[in-house]
């Protein structure tokens, strides 16, 4: 049995697997089959990570930082969790090839999915021209001609963000009023530099290597344009990844899942989550990678107040005759 599973390989899995290879916790860092990384694979230059004056490309970063978690001893499996059982004190987790590993702590680092709309041309210009995060790119657009998707909150915050850069900024809506809150969309509507394109469905993206443009689809005559563009930035929401644990931790009321206060411990002792899984505001590498020290941080003395008391094996159940059921959380009182 391990003491410590990290299940994701973004910057929360991976730092965590950092600090925790670190202090001789030999994690097993299941990475995923197919998206191991995370979401900075799908991007270009990263500007805004510490220690890179000259920008890194996402894959690069993500190949340095997982280098660093292997040398000091994690161990990277190419899999995917396909089951979680978190009811005793071993936690154990089921891969889709069919292995099933044991650990005495989880780390959950599963992040985020944005919302796609889900036409071509979305994922093929994605870092040229389409993004989905204004804070992480808005800097690459200047006095460029862009647009928002979305008509909630989060698209009246990244256009108003936008036009610190870009010379001008459409907001394309589907429908004719917005689910924005009234002061989003005051402040939105009061920008000079932000139009609103109503009733109005993206059904193409146009360019090769790069944005050029979009088609637009009118939702109640049908009718289709083009509208020129350099820069498609999609709001449409965001989904935390928590199908494997719906069922088993608690959640917060936007989805992601819940840790008490500024740790990361989660409902169930042993568990904790890290990223952009429990993150419904932040939403960056540099935030996960601080999310995934804190939670190799909880799991280590987690682990070292267990190990005190002799770690757990599949036929025992140690933790429960331990206070509060939460030998970390029992430390600190
Ligand atoms: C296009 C784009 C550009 C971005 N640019 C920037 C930027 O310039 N700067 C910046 O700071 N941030 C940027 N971000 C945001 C940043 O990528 C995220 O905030 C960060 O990656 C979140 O890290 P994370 O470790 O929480 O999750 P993720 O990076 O999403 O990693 C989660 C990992 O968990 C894995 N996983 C999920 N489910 C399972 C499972 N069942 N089994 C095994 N593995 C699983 C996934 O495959 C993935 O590898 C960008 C995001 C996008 C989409």
């Amino acid at each position: 049995m391990r003491q410590l599973i990290i299940i994701g390989s973004g910057p929360a899995a991976l730092t965590a697997a950092i600090y925790a290879a670190r202090a001789n916790l030999a994690p097993l860092v299941i990475a995923s089959s197919v998206e191991a990384g995370g979401e900075l694979m799908n991007t270009t230059e990263v500007e805004n990570f510490p220690g890179f004056p000259e920008a890194v490309q996402g894959p690069e970063l993500m190949t340095k930082i997982q280098e660093q978690a292997e040398k000091f001893g994690a161990e990277v499996v190419y899999d995917d969790v396909v089951s979680v059982d978190f009811g005793g004190p071993v936690k154990s987790v089921k891969l889709g090839s069919g292995t099933t590993h044991d650990a005495a702590a989880v780390i959950f680092a599963t992040g985020s999915a944005y919302r796609k709309i889900g036409i071509e041309g979305e994922e093929r210009l994605s870092g040229r021209g389409v993004s989905w995060c204004a804070t992480c790119d808005g800097f690459f657009f200047r006095e460029r001609t862009i647009a928002v998707v979305g008509g909630g909150d989060s698209a009246m915050e990244e256009a108003t963000f936008l036009t610190r850069f870009a010379s001008k900024v459409y907001v394309i809506h589907r429908r004719d009023e917005l689910r924005a809150s009234k002061i989003m969309q005051e402040r939105a509507f009061a920008n000079e530099k932000i139009e609103f394109v109503w009733n109005s469905a993206v059904v193409d993206i146009l360019g090769t290597d790069a944005v050029t443009g979009v088609v637009l689809e009118d939702t109640v005559t049908g009718e289709r344009r083009e509208l020129p563009l350099e820069g498609l930035f999609v709001a449409i929401g965001n989904d935390p990844r928590t199908h494997l644990v719906h069922d088993v931790l608690d959640l917060t009321p936007e989805g992601t899942i819940w840790v008490d206060g500024r740790s990361s411990r989660t409902s169930v002792p042993g568990v904790f989550a890290a990223g952009d899984v429990i993150d419904p505001t932040y939403r960056q590498a540099v935030t996960a990678a601080a999310s995934g020290t804190v939670a190799a941080l909880d799991a280590e003395h987690f682990l070292a107040v267990l190990n005190e008391a002799g770690l757990p094996t599949p036929d025992d159940d140690q933790i429960a005759g331990l206070p509060d059921a939460d030998p970390v959380a029992a430390s600190r009182h």
